[in-house]
Protein backbone atom coordinates (compact mmCIF):
# COMPACT_ATOMS: atom_id res chain seq x y z
CA UNK A 1 0.00 0.00 0.00
CA UNK A 2 1.56 3.14 -1.04
CA UNK A 3 1.68 6.37 1.54
CA UNK A 4 -0.35 9.12 0.01
CA UNK A 5 2.50 11.89 -0.94
CA UNK A 6 0.04 14.63 0.34
CA UNK A 7 0.54 12.90 4.03
CA UNK A 8 4.34 12.58 3.48
CA UNK A 9 4.27 16.77 2.57
CA UNK A 10 1.63 17.90 5.67
CA UNK A 11 4.02 15.54 7.96
CA UNK A 12 7.50 17.48 6.80
CA UNK A 13 5.77 21.02 7.19
CA UNK A 14 4.35 20.16 11.10
CA UNK A 15 8.33 18.83 11.61
CA UNK A 16 9.73 21.68 9.94
CA UNK A 17 7.00 23.79 11.93
CA UNK A 18 7.76 22.12 15.41
CA UNK A 19 11.80 22.04 14.77
CA UNK A 20 13.88 23.68 17.49
CA UNK A 21 15.08 25.82 14.87
CA UNK A 22 13.69 28.73 13.70
CA UNK A 23 12.56 28.59 9.97
CA UNK A 24 10.63 31.61 7.90
CA UNK A 25 10.03 32.44 4.65
CA UNK A 26 9.63 35.69 3.07
CA UNK A 27 9.49 38.16 0.21
CA UNK A 28 12.77 39.61 -1.77
CA UNK A 29 11.58 42.60 0.61
CA UNK A 30 11.62 40.80 4.27
CA UNK A 31 7.99 40.44 4.35
CA UNK A 32 7.28 37.22 6.70
CA UNK A 33 4.85 35.06 4.84
CA UNK A 34 5.38 31.81 6.57
CA UNK A 35 7.10 31.56 10.33
CA UNK A 36 7.30 28.61 12.96
CA UNK A 37 7.26 29.49 16.43
CA UNK A 38 10.76 29.20 17.11
CA UNK A 39 11.69 31.52 14.38
CA UNK A 40 9.03 33.99 16.79
CA UNK A 41 10.27 33.43 19.99
CA UNK A 42 13.80 34.11 18.70
CA UNK A 43 13.19 37.23 16.88
CA UNK A 44 10.12 38.64 18.81
CA UNK A 45 13.01 40.57 21.33
CA UNK A 46 13.96 42.55 17.90
CA UNK A 47 11.07 44.26 17.65
CA UNK A 48 9.81 45.78 21.47
CA UNK A 49 6.58 46.85 20.03
CA UNK A 50 5.41 42.98 19.13
CA UNK A 51 5.34 44.01 15.62
CA UNK A 52 7.06 41.14 13.62
CA UNK A 53 5.73 41.56 10.08
CA UNK A 54 9.36 41.99 8.26
CA UNK A 55 12.48 39.76 8.93
CA UNK A 56 14.77 43.12 7.84
CA UNK A 57 13.05 45.57 10.14
CA UNK A 58 13.44 43.48 12.93
CA UNK A 59 16.74 42.63 11.78
CA UNK A 60 17.80 46.16 10.76
CA UNK A 61 19.46 47.92 14.21
CA UNK A 62 21.54 44.22 14.57
CA UNK A 63 22.37 43.57 10.81
CA UNK A 64 21.76 46.50 8.31
CA UNK A 65 23.15 45.26 5.83
CA UNK A 66 21.02 42.28 5.41
CA UNK A 67 18.56 43.86 2.90
CA UNK A 68 21.08 44.73 0.59
CA UNK A 69 22.70 41.11 0.46
CA UNK A 70 19.51 39.74 -0.74
CA UNK A 71 18.48 42.35 -3.21
CA UNK A 72 21.91 41.81 -4.55
CA UNK A 73 22.23 37.93 -4.27
CA UNK A 74 22.28 35.96 -7.25
CA UNK A 75 19.70 32.40 -6.03
CA UNK A 76 21.60 30.36 -3.43
CA UNK A 77 22.79 31.52 -0.69
CA UNK A 78 22.82 34.97 0.15
CA UNK A 79 24.50 34.25 3.84
CA UNK A 80 25.59 31.34 5.97
CA UNK A 81 26.21 31.79 9.91
CA UNK A 82 25.93 35.79 9.96
CA UNK A 83 25.90 36.57 13.86
CA UNK A 84 23.87 39.29 15.29
CA UNK A 85 23.80 39.96 18.45
CA UNK A 86 20.57 40.75 20.68
CA UNK A 87 21.02 43.44 23.17
CA UNK A 88 18.33 44.09 25.80
CA UNK A 89 16.56 47.48 25.97
CA UNK A 90 15.50 49.60 28.64
CA UNK A 91 15.08 48.21 32.03
CA UNK A 92 16.58 44.84 31.08
CA UNK A 93 19.46 46.43 29.99
CA UNK A 94 21.82 44.65 32.16
CA UNK A 95 21.31 40.98 31.20
CA UNK A 96 23.43 40.15 29.18
CA UNK A 97 23.47 40.04 25.22
CA UNK A 98 22.09 37.09 23.42
CA UNK A 99 23.25 35.96 19.78
CA UNK A 100 21.46 34.36 16.96
CA UNK A 101 22.81 32.72 13.70
CA UNK A 102 21.52 33.59 10.36
CA UNK A 103 21.21 31.76 7.53
CA UNK A 104 18.90 33.41 4.32
CA UNK A 105 18.88 31.53 0.94
CA UNK A 106 17.33 33.18 -2.12
CA UNK A 107 14.97 31.11 -4.69
CA UNK A 108 14.71 31.74 -8.29
CA UNK A 109 11.42 33.61 -8.00
CA UNK A 110 12.94 35.86 -5.16
CA UNK A 111 11.45 34.50 -2.46
CA UNK A 112 13.21 33.75 0.51
CA UNK A 113 13.99 31.25 3.21
CA UNK A 114 15.78 32.21 6.60
CA UNK A 115 16.50 29.77 9.43
CA UNK A 116 17.55 31.44 13.07
CA UNK A 117 19.53 29.29 15.65
CA UNK A 118 20.56 30.62 19.19
CA UNK A 119 24.09 30.28 19.60
CA UNK A 120 24.28 32.82 22.68
CA UNK A 121 26.06 29.52 24.99
CA UNK A 122 28.59 28.81 22.18
CA UNK A 123 29.69 32.02 21.92
CA UNK A 124 29.70 32.87 25.65
CA UNK A 125 31.83 29.69 25.97
CA UNK A 126 34.20 30.90 23.07
CA UNK A 127 34.52 34.20 24.99
CA UNK A 128 35.19 32.95 28.28
CA UNK A 129 37.69 30.20 26.96
CA UNK A 130 39.46 32.99 24.60
CA UNK A 131 39.23 35.31 27.78
CA UNK A 132 41.10 32.70 29.66
CA UNK A 133 44.04 31.85 26.89
CA UNK A 134 44.27 36.21 26.88
CA UNK A 135 44.89 36.08 30.68
CA UNK A 136 46.85 33.26 31.01
CA UNK A 137 48.98 34.33 28.09
CA UNK A 138 49.16 37.61 30.08
CA UNK A 139 50.23 36.79 33.44
CA UNK A 140 53.46 34.83 35.06
CA UNK A 141 51.58 32.18 36.42
CA UNK A 142 54.42 31.85 39.27
CA UNK A 143 53.84 35.45 40.91
CA UNK A 144 50.02 36.34 39.22
CA UNK A 145 51.64 39.85 38.04
CA UNK A 146 51.56 40.50 34.79
CA UNK A 147 54.25 39.41 32.24
CA UNK A 148 56.40 40.45 29.87
CA UNK A 149 54.17 40.75 27.08
CA UNK A 150 51.80 43.29 29.42
CA UNK A 151 55.75 45.15 30.34
CA UNK A 152 56.48 45.61 26.65
CA UNK A 153 53.04 46.80 26.10
CA UNK A 154 53.32 49.82 29.05
CA UNK A 155 56.58 50.53 27.73
CA UNK A 156 55.33 50.90 24.40
CA UNK A 157 52.43 52.83 25.03
CA UNK A 158 54.59 55.33 27.55
CA UNK A 159 56.64 55.70 24.50
CA UNK A 160 54.09 56.93 22.31
CA UNK A 161 51.98 59.49 24.33
CA UNK A 162 52.01 62.49 22.93
CA UNK A 163 54.61 65.01 23.93
CA UNK A 164 53.10 67.20 27.12
CA UNK A 165 50.52 64.92 28.18
CA UNK A 166 50.42 65.81 31.45
CA UNK A 167 53.60 64.69 33.79
CA UNK A 168 55.66 63.89 31.06
CA UNK A 169 58.45 61.60 31.62
CA UNK A 170 58.21 57.76 32.30
CA UNK A 171 60.47 55.31 33.74
CA UNK A 172 61.31 52.25 33.46
CA UNK A 173 62.97 49.81 36.44
CA UNK A 174 64.66 46.80 35.54
CA UNK A 175 64.82 44.87 38.65
CA UNK A 176 67.05 41.86 38.96
CA UNK A 177 68.01 40.00 42.12
CA UNK A 178 71.77 39.29 43.25
CA UNK A 179 73.21 36.07 43.31
CA UNK A 180 69.72 34.51 43.17
CA UNK A 181 70.78 31.32 41.62
CA UNK A 182 72.41 30.50 45.15
CA UNK A 183 69.09 30.10 46.84
CA UNK A 184 67.82 27.74 44.18
CA UNK A 185 71.26 25.74 44.77
CA UNK A 186 71.36 25.91 48.69
CA UNK A 187 67.44 26.29 49.38
CA UNK A 188 66.19 24.54 46.91
CA UNK A 189 63.59 25.10 44.11
CA UNK A 190 60.57 25.66 46.26
CA UNK A 191 61.85 28.27 48.54
CA UNK A 192 63.09 30.27 45.20
CA UNK A 193 60.02 29.94 43.88
CA UNK A 194 58.32 31.42 47.30
CA UNK A 195 61.04 34.07 47.50
CA UNK A 196 59.72 35.17 43.84
CA UNK A 197 56.53 35.18 44.33
CA UNK A 198 57.24 37.36 47.31
CA UNK A 199 59.63 39.62 45.54
CA UNK A 200 56.71 40.57 43.41
CA UNK A 201 54.34 41.35 46.37
CA UNK A 202 56.84 43.58 47.33
CA UNK A 203 57.39 45.16 44.30
CA UNK A 204 53.69 45.85 44.27
CA UNK A 205 53.88 47.19 47.02
CA UNK A 206 56.40 49.59 47.00
CA UNK A 207 54.30 50.78 43.53
CA UNK A 208 51.08 51.02 45.67
CA UNK A 209 52.19 54.32 47.82
CA UNK A 210 51.13 56.91 45.76
CA UNK A 211 53.58 56.54 42.62
CA UNK A 212 51.80 57.87 39.79
CA UNK A 213 48.94 59.45 41.66
CA UNK A 214 47.35 60.98 38.48
CA UNK A 215 48.18 57.75 36.69
CA UNK A 216 44.10 57.08 35.59
CA UNK A 217 45.01 59.01 32.81
CA UNK A 218 47.84 57.13 31.68
CA UNK A 219 48.21 53.94 32.66
CA UNK A 220 48.60 52.86 36.55
CA UNK A 221 51.88 51.67 37.35
CA UNK A 222 52.84 48.70 36.77
CA UNK A 223 55.62 45.79 37.91
CA UNK A 224 55.97 42.72 36.16
CA UNK A 225 57.93 39.65 35.82
CA UNK A 226 60.01 39.64 32.66
CA UNK A 227 61.59 36.16 33.56
CA UNK A 228 63.47 34.15 36.29
CA UNK A 229 64.39 36.62 38.94
CA UNK A 230 63.87 39.88 36.38
CA UNK A 231 60.92 42.28 37.42
CA UNK A 232 59.86 45.58 35.96
CA UNK A 233 58.77 48.40 36.78
CA UNK A 234 57.24 51.05 34.44
CA UNK A 235 55.74 54.46 35.74
CA UNK A 236 53.61 55.91 33.59
CA UNK A 237 53.71 59.71 35.05
CA UNK A 238 57.15 61.02 36.64
CA UNK A 239 58.36 64.62 37.81
CA UNK A 240 62.20 65.43 38.32
CA UNK A 241 64.94 62.59 38.40
CA UNK A 242 64.96 62.35 42.50
CA UNK A 243 61.35 61.04 42.28
CA UNK A 244 62.61 57.91 40.01
CA UNK A 245 65.85 57.78 42.50
CA UNK A 246 63.23 58.14 45.15
CA UNK A 247 61.44 55.01 43.71
CA UNK A 248 64.66 53.01 42.94
CA UNK A 249 65.93 53.13 46.68
CA UNK A 250 62.48 51.79 47.77
CA UNK A 251 62.51 49.13 45.59
CA UNK A 252 66.13 48.07 46.58
CA UNK A 253 65.26 48.94 50.41
CA UNK A 254 62.39 46.75 50.27
CA UNK A 255 63.89 43.33 48.69
CA UNK A 256 66.91 43.80 50.99
CA UNK A 257 64.55 43.38 54.23
CA UNK A 258 64.87 39.55 54.91
CA UNK A 259 62.20 37.11 53.45
CA UNK A 260 60.20 34.81 56.08
CA UNK A 261 59.85 31.05 53.95
CA UNK A 262 58.99 28.08 56.51
CA UNK A 263 60.99 28.04 58.68
CA UNK A 264 64.44 30.35 57.05
CA UNK A 265 64.83 33.70 56.71
CA UNK A 266 66.15 33.96 53.59
CA UNK A 267 68.36 37.40 52.79
CA UNK A 268 68.61 38.48 49.15
CA UNK A 269 69.43 42.06 47.80
CA UNK A 270 68.92 43.32 44.12
CA UNK A 271 70.17 45.87 41.34
CA UNK A 272 67.84 48.29 39.64
CA UNK A 273 68.66 49.64 36.36
CA UNK A 274 66.23 52.89 35.49
CA UNK A 275 65.37 54.58 32.71
CA UNK A 276 63.79 57.63 32.64
CA UNK A 277 62.71 59.70 29.70
CA UNK A 278 60.51 61.71 27.19
CA UNK A 279 58.04 59.80 25.26
CA UNK A 280 60.34 60.67 22.71
CA UNK A 281 60.24 57.76 20.44
CA UNK A 282 62.84 54.42 20.14
CA UNK A 283 61.03 51.34 20.94
CA UNK A 284 60.21 49.36 23.77
CA UNK A 285 62.85 46.38 23.14
CA UNK A 286 65.35 49.72 22.95
CA UNK A 287 63.93 51.10 26.59
CA UNK A 288 64.28 47.79 28.33
CA UNK A 289 67.61 47.06 26.87
CA UNK A 290 69.07 50.62 28.51
CA UNK A 291 67.70 49.32 31.83
CA UNK A 292 69.57 46.34 31.73
CA UNK A 293 72.43 48.05 31.22
CA UNK A 294 72.17 50.48 33.96
CA UNK A 295 70.99 47.10 36.07
CA UNK A 296 74.26 45.89 34.95
CA UNK A 297 76.29 48.74 36.26
CA UNK A 298 74.65 48.52 39.51
CA UNK A 299 75.99 44.73 39.99
CA UNK A 300 79.30 45.53 38.94
CA UNK A 301 79.04 48.13 41.39
CA UNK A 302 78.69 45.23 44.10
CA UNK A 303 74.89 45.16 43.42
CA UNK A 304 72.38 46.20 45.81
CA UNK A 305 71.60 49.85 44.73
CA UNK A 306 69.91 51.20 41.57
CA UNK A 307 72.14 52.70 38.30
CA UNK A 308 70.26 55.76 36.16
CA UNK A 309 71.18 54.87 32.40
CA UNK A 310 73.39 57.16 30.99
CA UNK A 311 74.22 57.26 27.15
CA UNK A 312 77.98 56.42 28.15
CA UNK A 313 76.94 53.60 29.70
CA UNK A 314 76.10 51.84 26.01
CA UNK A 315 79.70 52.37 24.59
CA UNK A 316 80.82 50.22 27.71
CA UNK A 317 78.35 48.14 26.97
CA UNK A 318 79.48 47.10 23.65
CA UNK A 319 82.92 47.25 24.49
CA UNK A 320 81.86 44.71 27.07
CA UNK A 321 79.95 42.88 24.50
CA UNK A 322 83.05 42.71 22.45
CA UNK A 323 85.40 41.54 25.26
CA UNK A 324 82.31 38.58 26.06
CA UNK A 325 82.97 37.27 22.48
CA UNK A 326 86.46 36.91 22.53
CA UNK A 327 86.29 35.45 26.24
CA UNK A 328 84.31 32.64 24.93
CA UNK A 329 86.46 32.25 21.80
CA UNK A 330 89.31 32.34 23.96
CA UNK A 331 88.08 29.27 26.55
CA UNK A 332 87.15 27.27 22.90
CA UNK A 333 90.23 27.80 21.70
CA UNK A 334 92.82 27.70 24.70
CA UNK A 335 94.47 31.23 24.72
CA UNK A 336 94.18 31.26 28.40
CA UNK A 337 97.08 29.79 30.51
CA UNK A 338 98.63 29.46 33.66
CA UNK A 339 101.66 31.15 35.33
CA UNK A 340 103.11 30.49 38.86
CA UNK A 341 104.71 32.62 41.28
CA UNK A 342 106.71 31.10 43.78
CA UNK A 343 105.84 31.39 47.51
CA UNK A 344 108.65 31.41 49.72
CA UNK A 345 109.90 30.06 52.94
CA UNK A 346 111.24 32.73 54.77
CA UNK A 347 113.24 30.34 57.34
CA UNK A 348 115.67 29.07 54.15
CA UNK A 349 114.34 31.54 51.38
CA UNK A 350 113.15 27.90 49.70
CA UNK A 351 110.35 27.37 47.02
CA UNK A 352 107.79 26.13 49.21
CA UNK A 353 105.06 26.13 46.78
CA UNK A 354 103.74 27.91 43.92
CA UNK A 355 100.15 29.95 43.31
CA UNK A 356 98.72 29.32 39.83
CA UNK A 357 97.45 32.54 38.07
CA UNK A 358 95.73 32.45 35.04
CA UNK A 359 96.37 34.64 31.91
CA UNK A 360 95.25 35.73 28.44
CA UNK A 361 97.14 35.44 25.82
CA UNK A 362 94.84 37.70 23.81
CA UNK A 363 95.24 37.75 20.07
CA UNK A 364 95.32 41.96 19.63
CA UNK A 365 96.05 42.67 22.95
CA UNK A 366 98.60 40.50 23.86
CA UNK A 367 99.08 39.34 27.41
CA UNK A 368 95.84 40.28 29.37
CA UNK A 369 96.08 39.99 33.84
CA UNK A 370 93.11 38.40 35.46
CA UNK A 371 91.64 41.36 36.47
CA UNK A 372 90.60 42.37 32.99
CA UNK A 373 88.77 39.59 32.31
CA UNK A 374 88.12 37.46 35.09
CA UNK A 375 85.33 40.20 36.81
CA UNK A 376 83.28 39.88 33.53
CA UNK A 377 84.01 35.88 33.29
CA UNK A 378 82.25 35.81 36.67
CA UNK A 379 79.46 37.84 35.70
CA UNK A 380 78.37 35.84 31.98
CA UNK A 381 78.77 32.42 33.85
CA UNK A 382 82.30 31.74 32.32
CA UNK A 383 84.47 31.53 35.71
CA UNK A 384 83.75 27.48 36.54
CA UNK A 385 85.19 26.35 32.93
CA UNK A 386 87.70 29.04 33.51
CA UNK A 387 88.35 27.50 37.09
CA UNK A 388 88.62 24.08 35.79
CA UNK A 389 91.36 24.38 33.43
CA UNK A 390 93.40 26.04 35.72
CA UNK A 391 92.76 23.46 38.29
CA UNK A 392 93.51 20.82 35.38
CA UNK A 393 96.38 22.63 34.10
CA UNK A 394 98.09 23.57 38.25
CA UNK A 395 97.58 19.65 39.56
CA UNK A 396 99.34 18.50 36.53
CA UNK A 397 101.96 20.86 36.24
CA UNK A 398 101.83 20.13 39.76
CA UNK A 399 102.48 16.66 39.42
CA UNK A 400 105.36 17.29 37.50
CA UNK A 401 107.44 19.14 39.08
CA UNK A 402 106.80 17.33 42.79
CA UNK A 403 108.64 14.44 40.99
CA UNK A 404 111.88 16.36 41.15
CA UNK A 405 114.18 15.46 43.48
CA UNK A 406 113.82 17.42 46.61
CA UNK A 407 110.30 18.26 45.95
CA UNK A 408 108.21 15.56 46.50
CA UNK A 409 105.66 18.24 49.09
CA UNK A 410 105.55 21.56 47.05
CA UNK A 411 102.21 22.56 47.01
CA UNK A 412 100.18 24.18 44.50
CA UNK A 413 97.57 26.84 45.24
CA UNK A 414 94.60 27.51 42.95
CA UNK A 415 92.29 30.51 43.21
CA UNK A 416 88.48 29.72 43.99
CA UNK A 417 85.96 32.71 43.62
CA UNK A 418 82.76 32.97 44.84
CA UNK A 419 80.80 31.72 41.89
CA UNK A 420 83.27 28.28 41.45
CA UNK A 421 82.65 27.71 45.71
CA UNK A 422 78.91 27.89 44.64
CA UNK A 423 79.33 25.76 41.54
CA UNK A 424 77.41 21.86 42.33
CA UNK A 425 80.30 20.29 40.64
CA UNK A 426 83.70 21.99 42.85
CA UNK A 427 84.16 19.06 45.43
CA UNK A 428 83.63 16.56 42.91
CA UNK A 429 85.31 18.22 40.59
CA UNK A 430 88.59 18.55 42.90
CA UNK A 431 88.31 14.87 43.77
CA UNK A 432 88.37 13.40 40.39
CA UNK A 433 91.59 16.31 40.06
CA UNK A 434 93.18 14.65 42.72
CA UNK A 435 93.00 10.95 41.42
CA UNK A 436 93.63 11.35 38.07
CA UNK A 437 96.69 13.46 38.62
CA UNK A 438 97.68 11.32 41.87
CA UNK A 439 99.34 14.50 43.91
CA UNK A 440 98.75 13.98 48.11
CA UNK A 441 95.80 16.02 48.91
CA UNK A 442 97.59 18.01 51.32
CA UNK A 443 99.61 19.72 48.81
CA UNK A 444 96.98 21.39 47.12
CA UNK A 445 95.75 24.58 48.82
CA UNK A 446 92.80 26.21 47.48
CA UNK A 447 92.61 29.66 48.31
CA UNK A 448 89.07 31.78 48.91
CA UNK A 449 89.34 35.05 49.62
CA UNK A 450 87.85 36.32 52.72
CA UNK A 451 85.36 38.56 51.13
CA UNK A 452 83.34 35.22 49.82
CA UNK A 453 83.51 34.01 53.37
CA UNK A 454 82.45 36.74 55.09
CA UNK A 455 79.41 37.36 52.42
CA UNK A 456 78.40 34.03 52.26
CA UNK A 457 78.50 32.77 55.76
CA UNK A 458 76.97 29.16 56.33
CA UNK A 459 76.67 27.93 52.93
CA UNK A 460 80.44 28.97 52.02
CA UNK A 461 80.95 26.87 54.70
CA UNK A 462 79.62 24.07 54.43
CA UNK A 463 81.51 23.79 50.95
CA UNK A 464 85.02 24.55 53.03
CA UNK A 465 84.05 21.98 55.18
CA UNK A 466 83.84 19.30 52.32
CA UNK A 467 87.04 20.26 50.72
CA UNK A 468 88.68 20.13 53.76
CA UNK A 469 87.09 15.86 54.34
CA UNK A 470 89.11 15.71 50.48
CA UNK A 471 92.45 16.24 52.84
CA UNK A 472 93.31 19.75 50.42
CA UNK A 473 94.28 22.85 52.39
CA UNK A 474 92.58 25.82 52.64
CA UNK A 475 93.58 29.14 52.63
CA UNK A 476 91.45 32.48 54.02
CA UNK A 477 92.85 35.08 50.57
CA UNK A 478 93.16 38.66 51.10
CA UNK A 479 92.55 38.28 54.71
CA UNK A 480 92.38 41.89 56.27
CA UNK A 481 91.00 43.73 52.98
CA UNK A 482 88.13 44.77 54.58
CA UNK A 483 85.86 44.36 57.45
CA UNK A 484 87.55 41.70 59.60
CA UNK A 485 86.83 39.59 61.97
CA UNK A 486 89.75 38.15 63.79
CA UNK A 487 87.07 35.78 65.86
CA UNK A 488 85.67 33.15 62.37
CA UNK A 489 89.05 31.63 60.86
CA UNK A 490 89.08 29.92 63.87
CA UNK A 491 85.83 27.98 63.34
CA UNK A 492 86.55 27.54 59.86
CA UNK A 493 88.33 24.56 58.40
CA UNK A 494 91.35 27.08 57.59
CA UNK A 495 95.06 26.00 57.50
CA UNK A 496 96.70 28.97 55.97
CA UNK A 497 96.21 32.50 56.20
CA UNK A 498 97.33 35.08 53.53
CA UNK A 499 97.40 38.28 54.21
CA UNK A 500 96.37 41.50 51.74
CA UNK A 501 98.64 43.23 50.31
CA UNK A 502 97.58 46.53 51.84
CA UNK A 503 98.79 45.09 55.14
CA UNK A 504 102.33 45.55 54.46
CA UNK A 505 102.48 48.08 51.66
CA UNK A 506 104.03 50.53 54.35
CA UNK A 507 105.75 48.28 56.24
CA UNK A 508 109.68 48.69 55.57
CA UNK A 509 108.23 52.87 56.25
CA UNK A 510 106.05 52.31 59.16
CA UNK A 511 108.14 51.75 62.62
CA UNK A 512 105.16 49.83 64.39
CA UNK A 513 102.98 48.38 61.47
CA UNK A 514 100.17 47.70 64.33
CA UNK A 515 97.97 45.86 62.05
CA UNK A 516 100.32 43.64 60.42
CA UNK A 517 101.74 42.78 64.18
CA UNK A 518 97.98 41.80 65.73
CA UNK A 519 97.13 39.72 62.96
CA UNK A 520 100.84 38.07 62.63
CA UNK A 521 100.24 37.00 66.30
CA UNK A 522 96.60 36.05 66.61
CA UNK A 523 97.30 33.80 63.75
CA UNK A 524 99.95 32.26 65.73
CA UNK A 525 97.73 31.67 68.72
CA UNK A 526 95.29 29.92 66.51
CA UNK A 527 98.43 27.84 64.95
CA UNK A 528 97.51 29.18 61.38
CA UNK A 529 100.84 29.94 59.05
CA UNK A 530 100.44 33.47 57.48
CA UNK A 531 101.24 33.72 53.87
CA UNK A 532 102.49 37.85 53.40
CA UNK A 533 101.88 38.45 49.72
CA UNK A 534 103.14 41.11 47.52
CA UNK A 535 106.40 41.53 48.76
CA UNK A 536 108.36 44.26 46.88
CA UNK A 537 111.30 45.50 48.94
CA UNK A 538 114.07 44.26 51.07
CA UNK A 539 112.77 46.54 54.15
CA UNK A 540 108.97 44.87 53.79
CA UNK A 541 111.04 41.67 53.86
CA UNK A 542 112.91 42.40 57.28
CA UNK A 543 109.50 43.58 58.75
CA UNK A 544 108.07 40.06 58.41
CA UNK A 545 111.22 38.58 59.96
CA UNK A 546 111.33 40.37 62.97
CA UNK A 547 107.74 39.25 63.11
CA UNK A 548 108.15 35.92 62.59
CA UNK A 549 106.07 35.29 59.76
CA UNK A 550 107.23 31.97 57.85
CA UNK A 551 105.73 32.47 54.32
CA UNK A 552 105.70 35.44 51.70
CA UNK A 553 105.33 35.99 48.17
CA UNK A 554 106.05 39.02 46.07
CA UNK A 555 107.80 40.56 43.06
CA UNK A 556 111.18 40.86 45.88
CA UNK A 557 111.35 36.88 45.30
CA UNK A 558 110.14 36.11 41.71
CA UNK A 559 107.16 37.82 39.52
CA UNK A 560 104.86 34.71 38.11
CA UNK A 561 106.29 32.01 36.05
CA UNK A 562 105.44 30.49 32.43
CA UNK A 563 105.22 26.50 33.05
CA UNK A 564 108.61 26.06 31.58
CA UNK A 565 110.91 28.20 34.01
CA UNK A 566 109.45 26.87 37.00
CA UNK A 567 111.56 23.56 37.02
CA UNK A 568 114.82 25.82 36.76
CA UNK A 569 113.95 28.12 39.66
CA UNK A 570 113.10 25.27 41.71
CA UNK A 571 116.73 23.46 40.72
CA UNK A 572 118.69 26.48 41.65
CA UNK A 573 116.66 28.47 43.80
CA UNK A 574 116.72 32.07 44.09
CA UNK A 575 119.75 33.96 43.40
CA UNK A 576 121.90 35.53 45.88
CA UNK A 577 121.48 39.08 44.65
CA UNK A 578 117.69 38.76 44.28
CA UNK A 579 117.27 38.07 47.69
CA UNK A 580 118.48 40.12 50.85
CA UNK A 581 119.44 36.86 52.77
CA UNK A 582 120.42 38.59 56.06
CA UNK A 583 117.21 40.84 57.25
CA UNK A 584 117.60 44.67 57.38
CA UNK A 585 116.86 47.24 60.23
P1 LIG B 1 95.82 36.98 44.33
O1 LIG B 1 95.27 35.64 44.59
O2 LIG B 1 96.01 37.89 45.46
O3 LIG B 1 97.16 36.80 43.52
C1 LIG B 1 98.28 37.58 43.69
C2 LIG B 1 98.27 38.72 42.74
O4 LIG B 1 99.22 39.66 43.14
C3 LIG B 1 98.67 38.31 41.34
O5 LIG B 1 98.05 39.21 40.45
C4 LIG B 1 100.16 38.59 41.34
O6 LIG B 1 100.69 38.78 40.06
C5 LIG B 1 100.20 39.84 42.14
N1 LIG B 1 101.48 40.02 42.81
C6 LIG B 1 102.31 39.07 43.24
N2 LIG B 1 103.39 39.62 43.86
C7 LIG B 1 103.20 40.95 43.84
C8 LIG B 1 103.94 42.06 44.32
O7 LIG B 1 104.99 41.94 44.91
N3 LIG B 1 103.41 43.30 44.12
C9 LIG B 1 102.24 43.48 43.49
N4 LIG B 1 101.81 44.72 43.32
N5 LIG B 1 101.51 42.46 43.01
C10 LIG B 1 101.98 41.20 43.20
P2 LIG B 1 97.24 38.70 39.22
O8 LIG B 1 97.92 37.54 38.58
O9 LIG B 1 96.94 39.89 38.41
O10 LIG B 1 95.94 38.14 39.90
C11 LIG B 1 95.04 38.99 40.50
C12 LIG B 1 93.96 38.23 41.17
O11 LIG B 1 93.17 37.53 40.25
C13 LIG B 1 94.50 37.15 42.10
O12 LIG B 1 94.88 37.77 43.32
C14 LIG B 1 93.31 36.26 42.25
O13 LIG B 1 92.42 36.76 43.21
C15 LIG B 1 92.70 36.37 40.89
N6 LIG B 1 93.06 35.21 40.08
C16 LIG B 1 94.17 34.99 39.37
N7 LIG B 1 94.11 33.79 38.77
C17 LIG B 1 92.95 33.23 39.15
C18 LIG B 1 92.29 31.98 38.87
O14 LIG B 1 92.81 31.11 38.18
N8 LIG B 1 91.08 31.77 39.45
C19 LIG B 1 90.49 32.70 40.25
N9 LIG B 1 89.32 32.42 40.78
N10 LIG B 1 91.06 33.87 40.52
C20 LIG B 1 92.28 34.12 39.98
MG1 LIG C 1 95.43 34.08 45.70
Amino acid sequence: MNADPGDAYDALIEFLYRAPIGLLQTTLSGEITMINPMSAQLLMPFVPDGNLLNLFDALDAAAPQLRRLAAEAECGLVCEGLCVEQRASGERNHQLPRFLSIRILKLAGGTLFASVGDITSAVRHETQRLDLERGVSRTDALTGLPNRAVAMERIARAIARPAGDGAHRFAVMLVDCDRFDRVNVTLGAHVGDELLRLVGERLNAALRRGDGADSDAHGAPVAARLASDQFVLVLQCMGEVDEARGIAQRVVDALARPFSIGEALVHITASVGVVLREPAGGNAEEVLLEASIAMHEAKRAGGARYGIFQPGMKQRASQRGALETDLRRAIAEDQLFVVYQPIVSLADVGCAGVEALVRWQHPQRGELLPGAFLPLAEEIGLMVPIGERVLAQACSALRGWQQLPGHGRLSGSVNISATQLHAPGLVDGVHTMLLSTGIAPATLVLEVPEAVLLRDGEPAVAVLQRLHELGVRLAVDDFGAGYSSLSYPGRLPVDVVKLDRSLIAHADTDADPAMLGVVVAWARRLGLPVLVKGVETAGQWAALQRLGCRLAQGFLFAEPLRTGQVPALLAVGYPASAVPRTPTG
